[in-house]
């Protein structure tokens, strides 16, 4: 848990770390991210909003509108306008772009969705799960990011 993640924006504007591991890792396949990025999937790191701690720069938003009519937040370098990380309604969830961090090898998804539309010559690794749409968060994801969610989340019935 002592590793220090860190990244930014091209230009080098904006630089953020992140203050812990994530909660998990997302590979998607979908539409929106492959038009959205411009290759056929993104690997996004799902971690707290106030665990991605801007060292410098600013990281403006930007409604970008998806499929089902709905809008994605996406935080881009307002010199330099690459995408650093997004919102998808909750705000208090971050989606960092693990292409943004100064060692993208360094991290491997938990799990691919909507493969349903994935590129046919992307190979999908045997042993990390994967869903035509969605899944379960309950089901796949640890008891301690599951606690750091629910604290996100307090009291809503
Ligand atoms: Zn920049
Ligand atoms: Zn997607």
């Amino acid at each position: 848990m002592s590793i220090q993640r860190e990244g930014g924006c091209a230009c080098g504007e904006v630089r953020y770390q992140l203050a812990s591991e994530p909660m998990f890792i997302h590979c998607c396949h979908c539409l929106n991210c492959q038009r959205q990025t411009g290759t056929a999937f993104v690997v996004n790191l799902l971690i707290e909003a106030d665990r991605v701690q801007l060292l410098g720069g600013t990281a403006e938003p930007i409604d970008a509108p998806r499929d089902d009519g709905s809008v994605q937040r996406i935080f881009r370098c307002t010199r330099c306008q690459v995408a650093l990380f997004s919102e998808y309604g909750r705000p208090e969830v971050r989606f960092v772009r693990a292409g943004t961090l100064d060692d993208p090898t360094a991290v491997t998804p938990d799990v691919h969705i909507f493969t349903r539309s994935k590129v046919a010559w992307v190979t999908l690794p045997e042993g990390t799960p994967a869903f035509e749409v969605y899944y379960d968060a309950k089901q796949l994801w640890p008891a301690d990011s599951l606690r750091r969610l629910a604290a996100l989340m307090p009291a809503r019935s």
